[in-house]
């Protein structure tokens, strides 16, 4: 029978195709016993649940190091691996078996939370955080011992091409694992518009919905469905009529994209001739390409995190060195905006000894970002050694996230003249000059803008943190999503009092948040008086579009009518009327 779900829309685009469901729902495990004649019985079925998770584990490994960006994460398989050849792994839960006269599922039980507790009492963060990979491997191992069909997800397998994956929740870190796979669309039953899993998605340009609440029970492993990333909605089991009409609507979009392709040569520039600033956001090296796919102006934020994301050690000065090469390499002299690493809150590593003992109970207010870099020196400094080395080998800027207070800068700052004069020292280049910026993302920032501009050579607007500040609502709690927005008087007076006291300074603002990304507020930002913007490669074109299509001159009146309403209601009318 068909069914249709509602959630959010988070990446527009329509994707047909085979389901297939992911829980992380912990294993439920009963205890059962034995007789002394069946013990040896059981210490086989153990043994040989082994050994299909070591062929498992083997076979992802292979898969991801055929791609060549998942080196580490073979790495992180091989940790895995060894844990299985370990006696407390292999030899304990046989133990255990015997001595309880138990099944193997819950000897392995009874094994992992000695361990775990074992782990949990040592006072090292990195011993501490080996838990986690415990768990992992337990879970593998108890999920093969019984039988039933596999629940988890290896993101890192092969076989998923042309599926559409159905979740409880996806991690960045997941999402980062799944895209090379071929995954059509993601839809999730937790998460909200500007979490990180969300916004890999518009920029891999796959249709994806979050916060769909309970699917997972409606929807049959396999099924047909359809996801129409654009209105929110997921079709299970859809009859022959609505699957015609979404094959439709899918050609009608595919064909307004690469209409969409002749704006690429064409500079950007509205229609009264103002020229505007349109650059790329990118997650990934690889992503750089998408620069020259739609013709853009340099990147305006490189989120450097990923790097940190599915490993065990943090990268080292070389490795950044490395990916930041690359970047600047595929740029061919155009600017390259490298962000500082922005862990913490929604964007865990899956290893987190990173920031062990953080504040846990509401991680956006936590230890994060510059925070988290400040704090913990060694993740930033080769980080901020190798961003000023890649400074000699092209147009590289350093922007630093979540700034919250001028002490932020003069930190960073003072760690960067003390790197500078090592590299000297040992007659290593870079840029003196590396332009140094930081994002608004905290309103005490975007209120501040003018004390702090004399610090700082630009600025980029992050509205997925100003937002969620300001309305004080968890960007990736679905709970709340209704509240998310971005026109609300209060952010876009803010965005105003950052972007004007900026002109005021003659100190370049951008938006790199999501926000400049979303085709109804393009126009409203242009009012505004935004004229340089970093947005998602997938959404590049249709923004530039709208950009040679609008008149600065006459957003004047709409714009400030916008200022002067509470009314939501009024503005969306408003909004409606200035991109007729
Ligand atoms: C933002 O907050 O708007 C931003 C661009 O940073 P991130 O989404 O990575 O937190
Ligand atoms: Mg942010």
């Amino acid at each position: 029978m068909s069914l249709a779900l509602y959630g959010i829309g988070v990446s527009k685009g329509i994707a047909i195709g085979n389901v297939y469901i992911i829980s992380h729902e912990p294993l439920e495990i009963s205890e059962y016993s034995l007789s002394e004649e069946n013990l040896g019985e059981e210490v086989a079925r153990f043994e040989s649940a082994l050994a299909v998770a070591s062929e498992q584990l083997r076979h992802i490994r292979d898969s991801v190091i055929q791609n060549d960006r998942t080196v580490d994460i073979a790495g992180f398989i091989d940790a895995h691996l060894l844990m299985l050849e370990d006696g407390l792994l292999t030899q304990a839960p046989i133990d255990l078996i015997y001595e309880h006269q138990c099944n193997a599922e819950w000897a392995l039980k009874m094994q992992c939370d000695n361990l775990v507790q074992r782990f949990e009492a040592i006072d090292d963060p990195y011993l501490n955080a080996r838990k986690e990979d415990v768990k992992h491997v337990v879970t593998r191992i108890q999920r093969i011992l019984r039988g039933s069909p596999d629940p988890s997800f290896d993101f890192a397998d092969a076989n998923l091409a042309n599926t559409i994956i159905l979740a409880d929740d996806l991690s960045p870190a997941d999402t980062l694992l799944m895209q090379h796979n071929g995954i059509i669309a993601f839809a999730t039953e937790y998460g909200g518009v500007t979490s990180h899993t969300a916004i890999l998605a518009r920029s891999l340009g796959i249709p994806a919905i979050v916060g769909l609440r309970r699917a997972r029970p409606y929807i049959q492993p396999n099924e047909i469905v359809i996801v129409d990333g654009t209105r929110g909605v997921i079709l299970a089991d859809p009859d022959q009529r609505t699957l015609s009409n979404y094959k439709r609507q899918q050609k009608e979009d595919q064909s307004y994209r690469l209409g969409l392709i002749k704006t690429k040569s064409v500079p950007t520039k509205t229609l009264n001739g103002t020229p505007i600033s349109l650059q790329v956001n990118i997650e990934f090296p690889e992503d750089a390409a998408a620069v020259e796919r739609v013709g853009g102006q340099g990147i305006g934020l490189y989120r450097t995190e990923f790097l940190f994301m599915n490993r065990r050690e943090p990268p080292d000065e070389e490795e950044h060195l490395e990916a930041y090469k690359q970047v600047i390499q595929a740029l061919k002299g155009k600017p390259v905006t490298i962000r500082t690493l922005d862990l913490g809150a929604d964007k865990q590593v899956v290893d987190s000894r990173y920031h062990e003992g953080s504040v846990v109970t509401n991680p956006a207010l936590g230890l994060r970002a510059v925070r988290l870099c400040l704090k913990e020196q060694q993740l930033f400094i080769p980080q901020l050694r190798a961003i000023l080395r890649a400074s000699a080998l092209g147009k590289v800027r350093l922007m630093v996230p979540m700034v919250c207070e001028l002490s932020e800068i003069l930190q960073v700052k003072k760690i960067l003249a003390e790197i500078q004069m090592e590299l000297r020292q040992k007659s290593l280049d870079f840029d003196p000059n590396m332009p140094f910026g930081v994002m608004v993302e905290v309103p005490a920032m975007a209120i501040c803008t003018d004390l702090i501009l004399p610090y700082v050579d630009f600025l980029s607007i992050g509205t997925n943190d100003l937002i969620q500040y300001t309305l004080a609502i968890d960007r990736n709690d679905e709970a709340v999503n209704y509240l998310y927005n971005p026109s609300h008087p209060a952010v876009l007076r803010l965005i105003k009092m950052c972007i004007e006291a900026a002109n005021k300074a003659n100190k370049p603002i951008s938006m790199c948040g999501e926000m400049a990304s979303d085709t109804y507020y393009v126009r409203l930002l242009l009012g505004l008086g935004l004229r340089s913007f970093s947005v998602n490669p997938e959404s590049y074109l249709e923004i530039k579009h709208i950009i040679n299509d609008s008149n600065t001159n006459g957003l004047k009146y709409l714009t400030k009518k916008i200022l002067e309403t509470n009314s939501q209601d009024d503005i969306a009318e408003l909004l409606e009327a200035m991109n007729a």
